[in-house]
């Protein structure tokens, strides 16, 4: 036993022998308001004897039945009103009650807390939140309504992040004027029958307008300070628009979309290219390269099929020419007469946030026009962020929204790619370019790539990428770039460091993919004075600091995926059009997310890492798929879905999954997860055979197999037994 568990049994051991003798010496009894009539007149001799002795018992007392949290306070209080009188009465019931209270605290923070935050993990966010923020505000209310058992209080703040120096501070104001009429009743104590009556309904409600006061008071505040952040703009008297979109990417396009579809008048302004990141740069054009990168290695390994192992004859510029045909292919979804059918305005040009309600459209040719709005929604999405490493400008590099068109032009694939980051991105590129005929070194400065993942995954992913021929380098920090002219030829080298060795590596291409920045200058947020950090800072309703403009997508953070944008900006459409009736916070309880590369990794929720870093109680079950039928048929045997549960239960804390289509058989999870449905539901769902959407019925099988009522089954095993004769 450790020594923090030797001492925890100690107090538990304390307080219960405490608490036994209270009640075996007759504690209740006295503790009532027959008990104190009748002990009056012995109090009072006591008080002659010894005024200042009896006082600091009583005090003793008083402290000792709160902190462990017995019944008797509100005789307690009474009593002190009855022997020393209103002022003392008080001051001594004030002190004691509230030192009584914070024992009370200690003993259950100290006891339970621990175990409660693990338990109930993520759960208890929210609460932890509202506490560490408002804690001190319903603590007030709390203590200055006494229709709240006071013990019960003192157990909950306990539990709860709130410091020991407010819960002290707030419980003795607060509790001052309850305690100020119990104390003058017991004055009074003679005219006193019963304890219900002492707290008549219009005091009561007193107390209860008195709780609410500081809530109210705060939502004033915050009404106040927010119409002072308008105080040095002019508000037009009427508005052009009820809503002005700022990027037409997920966010922005999905935002003016839901809009114009409750009918508000929407400009969507749109620097560049229709569709944003995604549709260019992003998830589109880097699909279609894994697609036929893919389909290189499948014939590279076509004896694996039965077939005869190729290696494939392919025009590099023809696979990047189909990639942009993809993108030209997808590209009316997210087009600017699909959205002006839609009913939404779109201005091509560069937008700028002149002041709260006005947007400046700058357009190609420089014309400009300004325009009034209700609401704004910022969807400027974000970029690739290019490392400042001495050198990198003059060996030159691609990112993301330049490498499509950059790689489009070559004939074939970079004899030496040098593939910079370790990210979802940088190892999606890595793999392709690799299967398509690139001899790629891929940098990492973490011990990981893909370093959200579970180590495990990490390193699947590593083994299937070095499959492919990457040569992975974790823990290589990049230094600078050099460049040598030599016989007429241009050589460029990226200088790392690794173990304080400094090595140099030669590359043809470097592809810079070490993360994407939000894009947050030059269109009017620092002169709006609107706080930016990482991204643009936003409240949970996603509203910047001022409430009419918002933000949604990659620009506000803090995922940065299609579909988190395209979820934030329903949340931004909503409260930009409708917050002054009802504001919704952004759920962020279930996110899923994928890395295409192949096998493919996916999750959703917790996986191992995050719940040991945020200490949350977990059970783990895994299914191999190297074990699912339709896996062994379609050569795709190997991954696994890994559940993670609340110890006990069946309610789903998160799941990854490695393997063919994981990002596909993900969705099983988030909707279950979404709709609180657990394993037993997804095990007593037909799941079509065969296929790989089995696998999540299996983990299902793997997790009740491990519950299986032992005992009961032993039961049925005599019962059989028995029936057989
Ligand atoms: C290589 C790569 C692969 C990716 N793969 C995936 C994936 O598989 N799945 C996934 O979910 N996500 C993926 N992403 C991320 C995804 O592309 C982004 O999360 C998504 O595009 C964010 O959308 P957004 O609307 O916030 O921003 P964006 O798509 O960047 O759109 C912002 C738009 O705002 C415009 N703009 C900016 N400032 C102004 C201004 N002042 N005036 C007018 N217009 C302006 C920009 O031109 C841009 O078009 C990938 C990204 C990359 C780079």
């Amino acid at each position: 036993m450790t020594m923090k568990a030797a001492q925890r049994l100690a107090l538990v051991a304390l307080v219960i022998l405490l608490a036994w003798a209270f009640f075996a010496w007759g504690g209740p009894q006295w503790l009532t308001l027959e008990g104190l009539k009748t002990g009056l007149d012995q109090f009072a001799a006591w008080k002659n004897a010894s005024p200042v002795l009896l006082g600091l018992v009583f005090g003793a007392a008083y402290v000792l039945v709160t902190a462990l949290s017995l019944p008797g306070a509100v005789i307690m209080t009474l009593a002190a009103g009855a022997i020393f009188g209103l002022f003392w009465g008080t001051v001594i019931a004030s002190f004691a009650s509230t030192l009584g209270a914070t024992l009370a605290f200690w003993s259950a923070r100290y006891l339970l807390r621990d175990w409660v935050q693990a338990r109930f993990g993520d759960r208890l966010k929210p609460i932890n939140e509202g506490m560490a923020r408002d804690g001190a505000f319903y603590l007030f209310t709390l203590r200055l309504v006494p229709v709240f058992p006071f013990f019960v209080i003192n157990l909950l703040m306990g539990l709860v992040p709130i410091r020991s120096l407010t819960f002290y501070g707030v419980s003795q104001v607060g509790m001052l004027a309850g305690t100020l009429v119990y104390v003058n009743a017991g004055t009074q104590l003679a005219q006193i029958n019963s304890l219900a009556g002492i707290v008549s309904p219009g005091v009561m409600l007193s107390f209860v307008l008195l709780g609410v006061f500081p809530l109210v008071a705060k939502a004033a505040l915050g009404w106040l300070q927010r119409r002072r952040v308008y105080a040095r703009w002019t508000r037009p008297r009427s508005y052009d628009r009820n809503l002005i979109v700022i990027g037409a990417g997920a966010a922005g396009l999905v935002t003016a979309y839901i809009g114009a579809a409750v009918k508000a008048k929407v400009t969507l302004v749109e620097a560049h290219k229709m569709g944003g990141d995604c549709l260019n740069y992003g998830c589109v054009p880097s699909k279609a390269l894994i697609k036929s990168a893919k389909l290189a290695s499948q014939m590279r390994h076509a004896d694996h099929y039965g077939l005869s192992a190729t290696v494939p004859q392919f025009s590099f510029r023809q696979v990047m020419a189909r990639v942009h045909a993809v993108i030209a292919a997808v590209a009316p979804h997210d087009s600017v007469e699909r959205y002006e059918s839609l009913g939404v305005e779109v201005l091509q040009g560069y937008g700028r946030v002149v002041d709260p309600w006005t947007v400046e459209i700058k357009a190609a040719d420089g014309s400009t026009q300004r325009l009034t709005t209700r609401s704004i929604v910022i969807a400027a999405g974000a970029r690739p962020f290019v490392p400042p490493l001495p050198g990198i400008e003059e060996v030159g590099y691609v990112t993301s929204d330049t490498l499509w068109d950059a790689f489009a032009q070559l004939d074939a694939s970079p004899a030496r790619l040098l593939v910079l980051g370790g990210g979802p991105i940088g190892c999606e590129l890595a793999q392709s370019f690799a299967r398509l005929g690139s001899a790629v070194t891929q940098i990492e400065m973490a011990p990981h790539i893909m370093a959200r993942e579970d180590v495990e995954v990490s390193e699947l992913a590593r083994q299937s990428l070095t499959r492919d021929g990457v040569d992975v380098r974790t823990g290589h920090k990049a230094l600078r770039c050099e460049r040598e002219d030599r016989d007429g030829v241009t050589h460029k080298y990226l200088v790392v460091e690794h173990d304080g060795v400094e090595q140099r590596i030669e590359f043809d291409a470097l592809v810079c993919a070490v993360g994407r920045a939000a894009r947050l200058k030059g269109y009017g947020l620092e002169d709006l004075g609107i706080p930016t950090e990482r991204t643009v800072v936003t409240n949970e309703y996603l509203e910047t600091l001022y409430p009419n403009i918002y933000a949604a997508g990659d620009v506000a953070g803090p995922y940065q995926f299609t579909h988190t944008a395209s979820h934030q900006a329903w949340y931004a459409a909503v409260n930009a059009l409708f917050g002054h009736f009802k504001r919704f916070k952004v759920d962020y309880s279930v996110i899923p997310w994928a890395t295409f590369i192949d096998p493919e990794v996916a999750r959703v929720g917790l996986n191992e890492q995050d719940a040991k870093e945020k200490g949350i109680a977990y059970e783990l079950t895994r299914y191999r798929l190297d074990d699912l039928d339709r896996a062994i048929a379609d050569g795709a045997a190997y991954g696994f879905v890994k559940v993670l549960t609340v110890p006990g239960k069946d309610r789903i804390l998160g799941v990854t999954l490695v393997g063919e289509h994981a990002g596909d058989l993900l969705a099983e999870f988030v909707l279950a997860m979404k709709h609180g449905l657990g394993l037993n539901k997804i095990l007593g769902t037909i799941h079509t055979y065969p296929t790989l959407a089995e696998a999540n019925k299996s983990v299902a099988g793997e997790w009740k197999r491990a519950h299986a009522p032992q005992r009961l089954l032993a039961w049925l095993q005599r019962y059989h037994a028995w029936r057989r004769g």
